[in-house]
């Protein structure tokens, strides 16, 4: 055994016994980036130019809220890597967002967009903020606030910003609109913008279309008959509804679900579209046919595939060591540890990394930005069927790389990606 693999292989028996249940986001990126780069065999500079960010802005956004009093909040965007084209990645609202996560988030969006191999690089962003607690106006001042605080490092051929956790596409045009008051009409300084400022067709439902064509792929090569399958869905905003109900779509029950609120289970599977038109009608899952379950037990049910689509950090080593799945597919971003993921190989359990399984929104995304630059638009039969070819073949090129290497998806996604943004880092600087 090499020196290198006898570190990794003690690093790897380490991490088994640190058992900690909530690691920096940051823990696991650099685990999975220092394994991957070291089987690349990758320069030292390079491996220390990857791990760290581009730029980071931290700006701070006064709102006069509703009661008169002026409110200061914290607003990120992290530029992690452009070598492969202009930063991209989403903007999240939520009271957890630190400078970590918005560090993690970022590099992982340049992974994503090398693996499938579309002409954008890394980025994200966030503000420390529970939006829930904000009304309309306030949280509009916060979106504009906040877009006129970053409109020196962002643009259509610099960096777009998209919807993450609660954001949307009302979110996007505050963003857009914000944006056109310096620069003009400007639809492709963002993408997730509704259809009528230019949005695309399909693209509300591409990550969780995405998430589900990657199953479709896993399912193939695993051999799970996926017509004869069981899924819980963690999280029912926009990816785990829509990861739900394509799957329901694709004759696989899905037989629980769940919110920040709690959770649905219901054996003989549930009826996922008269539950979005529920949830639509009355705002929450209560009242809907089901037993009601609470967020921690629906890792404890017994299923074929398992989808974390809500936050990241959810599937600690503890609940790596209990489930008993076939597949796992991450519609989140981090959702799972690294002595969590390590667990999981142990126990031959194949992990859809989040790095490709939830890269269909990114894609569309892509397109968007595309049909937004060409003054143009695409039929939602053009925009999923380019979807399908692109998930299709990336799934397909992470797979094959496991296999030559005998690695997990996760590190052949990641060794996939490293190469792909070195290629174009060594073209540009060496
Ligand atoms: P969203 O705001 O639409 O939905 C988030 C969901 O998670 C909600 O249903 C919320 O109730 C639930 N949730 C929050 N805390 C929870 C908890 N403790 N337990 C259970 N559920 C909880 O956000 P989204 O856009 O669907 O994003 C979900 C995940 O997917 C995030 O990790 C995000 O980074 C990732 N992602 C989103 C996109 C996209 O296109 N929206 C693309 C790629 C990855």
């Amino acid at each position: 055994m090499s020196k290198s693999a006898a570190a990794l292989k003690q690093q790897q028996d380490l991490a088994l016994f640190e058992n900690a249940e909530h690691e920096n986001p940051l823990t696991s990126l650099n685990y999975h980036f220092d394994l991957a780069a070291n089987l690349l065999k990758l320069e030292e500079e390079l491996q220390q130019l990857l791990k760290q960010p581009y730029r980071e802005l931290h700006v701070q956004i006064p709102v006069k809220m509703d009661n008169g009093k002026l409110q200061i909040f914290h607003g990120y965007r992290i530029q992690h890597n452009a070598v492969r084209g202009p930063y991209k990645g989403g903007i999240r609202f939520h009271q957890d967002v630190d400078r970590d996560e918005v560090l993690a988030l970022a590099t992982l969006m340049s992974w994503k967009t090398a693996i499938v191999d579309i002409p954008f690089g890394g980025a994200k962003g966030g503000i420390t903020v529970d939006p829930t607690k904000l009304s309309r106006r306030e949280l509009q001042a916060l979106t504009r606030g906040f877009m006129s605080k970053i409109d020196l490092i962002v643009g259509p051929q610099r960096d777009i910003p998209a919807p993450d956790v609660n954001t949307d596409e009302k979110t996007m045009a505050w963003m857009m609109d914000e944006y056109g008051k310096k620069h003009g009409y400007t639809p492709a300084i963002v993408t997730g913008k509704p259809l009528a400022l230019g949005g695309s067709l399909g693209r509300k439902e591409a990550t969780g279309r995405g998430v589900v064509f990657t199953i479709v792929e896993a399912c193939r090569v695993y051999g799970i008959d996926l017509k004869k399958s069981t899924a819980v869905v963690q999280g029912f905003g926009n990816v785990g509804s829509f990861s739900a109900k394509f799957l329901h779509e694709s004759g696989c029950k899905v037989i629980a679900v769940s919110d920040v609120h709690g959770g649905l289970y219901d054996q003989k599977g549930i009826d996922i579209p008269s539950l979005i038109e529920h949830i639509r009608l009355y705002g929450s899952i209560k009242g809907f046919k089901g037993d009601i379950i609470t967020n921690d037990e629906i890792y404890k049910i017994k299923s074929d595939i398992v989808v974390p689509a809500a936050l990241g950090g959810v599937i600690t080593a503890s609940v790596a060591k209990k489930l008993e799945c076939k597949l796992i597919a991450e519609g989140a971003n981090n959702p799972t540890s690294k002595d969590a993921d390590l667990i999981l190989h142990k126990k031959g359990i194949p992990v859809i990394p989040d790095i490709l399984c939830n890269a269909g929104g990114v894609t569309v995304s892509y397109f968007e930005w595309a049909q937004n630059l060409q003054q143009y638009k695409w039929d939602v039969i053009q925009v999923n069927d380019e979807l399908k070819k692109v998930m299709t073949k990336a799934f397909g090129d992470v797979y094959e790389l496991s296999k030559n290497h005998s690695v997990s998806l996760r590190t052949a996604a990641y060794m996939l990606a490293i190469d792909r943004v070195a290629q174009a880092t060594r073209l540009r600087l060496i």
